[in-house]
């Protein structure tokens, strides 16, 4: 396998996790000059993110965790990117959330790359057939995404979302946590999703 073994600054976009962080803690990232954020729950993003918005217009804001269907419409209101399209009934909910927006909102499919039980992301196996529904609603692909099984090895499965990307035409990589970014960055991360190595442990 060809792995990216160089990798240029300009090539990965930090996204800073704000979840479970208060306002006070984000603006002194705006104020350093940093835009790109994340957060996993819809609504503690409308009840941090419209002010910030309005003092910072060109933040640009990521929904990294699992969505429900029925909260489809307010995601697309307040995200740029979603990284966690994983499942038909999300799909559509999303693609009508989008027309009738009429914006359309890029997004990684999640896959379950180490095929768990527990974990959101759509099946490997289902990988190619996922990506042709995404593509005929018209929904632009950002890229896939996974979250690795905890405490093993996570190189593997950032080796093998490399490939899957590959083999389906898909550009960008969402992986890499405070505990293993640079690891995803050398094999191919174009975006690194990091919370507690910016922002310390969670409150
Ligand atoms: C919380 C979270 C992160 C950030 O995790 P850290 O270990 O704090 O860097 C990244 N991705 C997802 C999906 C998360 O929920």
């Amino acid at each position: 396998m060809c792995k990216p073994s160089r990798r240029e600054p300009a090539d990965v976009t930090l996204i800073a996790v704000s979840k479970t962080h208060p306002v006070e803690r984000i603006e002194p990232l705006l104020e350093a000059g940093h835009r790109v954020f994340g957060e996993n729950r819809v609504q503690e993003a409308q009840d941090k993110w419209p002010a910030l918005r309005e003092a910072y217009p060109d933040v640009q804001l990521h929904l990294i965790g699992q969505l429900q269907s029925n909260k489809a419409e307010e995601a697309v209101e307040l995200f740029d990117v979603i990284h966690s399209l994983d499942r038909e009934s999300l799909l559509k909910a999303l693609a009508n959330a989008m027309d009738k927006a009429d914006k359309r909102v890029p997004c990684f499919v999640q896959v379950n790359i180490g095929d768990e039980e527990q974990k959101g992301g759509c099946p490997i196996a289902e990988l190619p057939e996922f990506l042709a529904k995404v593509r005929a609603a018209d929904i632009p692909i950002a890229g896939l995404m996974c979250l690795p099984p905890a405490d093993i090895e996570p190189a593997p499965f950032f080796a093998l979302l490399y490939k899957l990307a590959q083999d389906n035409g898909v550009e960008g990589l969402s992986m890499g946590m405070s505990g293993d970014y640079e690891t995803a960055v050398q094999l191919g991360a174009t975006h690194v999703r990091v919370g507690t190595a910016l922002f310390g442990e969670r409150g």
